[in-house]
């Protein structure tokens, strides 16, 4: 069977995370769980509103323009997509057609074609009767829409870049990007050869992303080997079946009667401060990467871990300061062992946040403080980490009296052996008093923190074998 060569392109929606809705007062909250109360005469689409535009969202847009490399528009305005559906009120959605605010950009090699301003529609359900019920709490909220080139080339790519892009939007805290709660939602175009394109919509997780993707290759292949003609069509994933199937046949944008928005003037985004915008953009989850790597000397897999979340990365660094000035790069390794090891399992567990748990990052530092001071013992230190998780104590306060035990301080005595060989060798002749200077030795070594009996029970029987 020959293989074929898949064009795939994206186009990727992200509800914008503002207090108003795009052109009203109404309030945009997702979490609103009471139906149609965040409405209002102009998100209704009542004759006589006029729009107003949300600053915060177009301000939001330039600054995901200005981080993916894009340019910003001189002047934008809106237009008007004209079609019928009852999650529509105004029979229209105001959008952007052939003046984006954004044109170009690039990301993980994909070329960024437009990223324009619209907004989303209200929300569709059905009771238990069957009955089709609407829910306008979510019209008029802020929708980016990224379109991409069509420069991705298997699912697993066009996966690398939704994610690259949710996690762009996170650090901006622009959006919260959430696939699973229709927060972000990638629309994947793809064809075979440059023939016949098919586009796949309703996709809610990374995960169908990737199965819609590699099973809409799949499919197409085997129809041109069948000989089978391929319909431009708009496809949905069935969970169930595992296959895409098909929705309806797909409409084209002359269709939509696109004009501009007569209630929206054109305007131009001088006076949004561009280059303010820029220079006040967060370090970007590519560039806080490679700083990670060199400044901690960190591989590129650990710096990838680290950078996923904003909030995990901030907790590595606010703890590494902890460490202060003893941090050197055992260390480093040490406290990022700990987290994404250790911890992580805890906050996967128990469901918990990294910003909400009680192992703060200085709680974290402390604990890998007293393992760099061999204060107490890697075994120790595991449930030590459990009780400071449940309970929110100081390890500090948890390691006892503080006495340095176990494991930590035969390390500390076979030190000891090891830079004294002249007391060692006089004590194995029989001069027995030479162990007091060892117990000495040790003792400094623990800062005092050994209780005298047990050391020298312990180094009796370390110099004995
Ligand atoms: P349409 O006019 O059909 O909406 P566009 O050219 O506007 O198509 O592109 C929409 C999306 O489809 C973009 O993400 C683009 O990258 C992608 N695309 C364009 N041509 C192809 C193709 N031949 N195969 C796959 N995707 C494509
Ligand atoms: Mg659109």
């Amino acid at each position: 069977m020959p293989e074929y060569k898949p064009t795939i392109g994206l186009e990727i929606h992200a509800e914008l995370k503002t207090r108003t809705k795009m052109f009203c007062d109404s309030i945009n909250d997702p979490e609103e769980k009471h139906a149609n109360v965040n409405v209002c005469p102009i998100c209704m689409g009542h004759p006589g509103c006029l729009p107003v535009m949300n600053r915060q969202a177009i301000e939001s847009v330039i600054r995901v323009g200005l981080a993916v490399g894009g340019n910003i528009a001189k002047l934008t305005k809106f237009d008007r997509k004209n079609y019928f559906y009852p999650d529509l009120p105004k029979g229209y959605q105001i959008s952007q057609y052939d003046m984006p605010l954004v044109e170009g950009g690039m990301l993980e090699g994909v070329r960024i074609r437009r990223v324009h301003l619209e907004e989303d529609t209200g929300t569709l359900g059905h009771d238990s009767e069957g009955k089709s019920l609407v829910d306008f709490n979510r019209a008029g909220v802020p929708l980016m829409e990224l379109v991409t080139e069509p420069d991705i080339q298997s699912a697993e790519q066009a996966v690398k870049f939704a994610k690259s892009l949710q996690r762009i939007l996170r650090y901006l805290d622009v959006s919260n990007a959430n696939m699973e709660k229709g927060e972000m939602r990638v629309e994947v175009n793809i064809s075979l050869n440059m023939g016949t394109k098919v586009e796949l919509k309703n996709i809610n997780s990374f995960r169908v992303v990737e199965l819609a993707t590699a099973y809409e290759i799949a499919r197409q292949s085997d129809a041109i080997n069948r000989g089978e003609e391929l319909h431009q069509e708009t496809r949905g994933w069935d969970e169930n079946k595992k296959a895409t199937f098909s929705q309806r046949l797909k409409e084209n944008a002359h269709e939509y009667r696109y004009f501009p928005e007569p209630d929206l003037p054109a305007f131009e985004t001088k006076e949004f401060g561009i280059e303010r915008l820029r220079a006040e953009l967060p370090e970007l989850p590519d560039a806080k990467k490679e700083r990670f790597a060199s400044e901690y000397n960190l591989s590129k897999t650990q710096a990838d871990f680290l950078v996923e979340e904003k909030s995990l990365a901030n907790y590595f660094e606010s703890a590494i300061s902890e460490l202060k000035d003893k941090a050197s790069d055992p260390d480093i390794i040490l406290l990022y062992n700990y987290l994404s090891s250790d911890l992580q399992g805890l906050l996967k567990v128990n469901g918990v946040d990294i910003g909400e748990t009680k192992v703060t990052p200085e709680r974290l530092a402390h604990l890998v403080a007293l393992l760099i001071e061999k204060k107490i013992t890697s075994r120790q230190a595991k449930d030590i980490l459990i009780k400071v998780f449940d309970t929110g104590e100081d390890p500090e306060d948890l390691a006892g009296d503080g006495a340095v035990e176990g494991e930590g301080l035969i390390s500390f005595i076979k030190e000891a052996i090891i830079e004294n060989p002249k007391a060692v060798e006089d004590y194995r002749k029989g001069k027995l008093t030479s162990i007091q200077f060892l117990v000495g030795k040790v003792m400094q070594k623990t800062k005092g923190a050994a209780r005298p009996d047990e050391l020298k029970v312990l180094l009796e029987k370390e110099l004995s074998s």
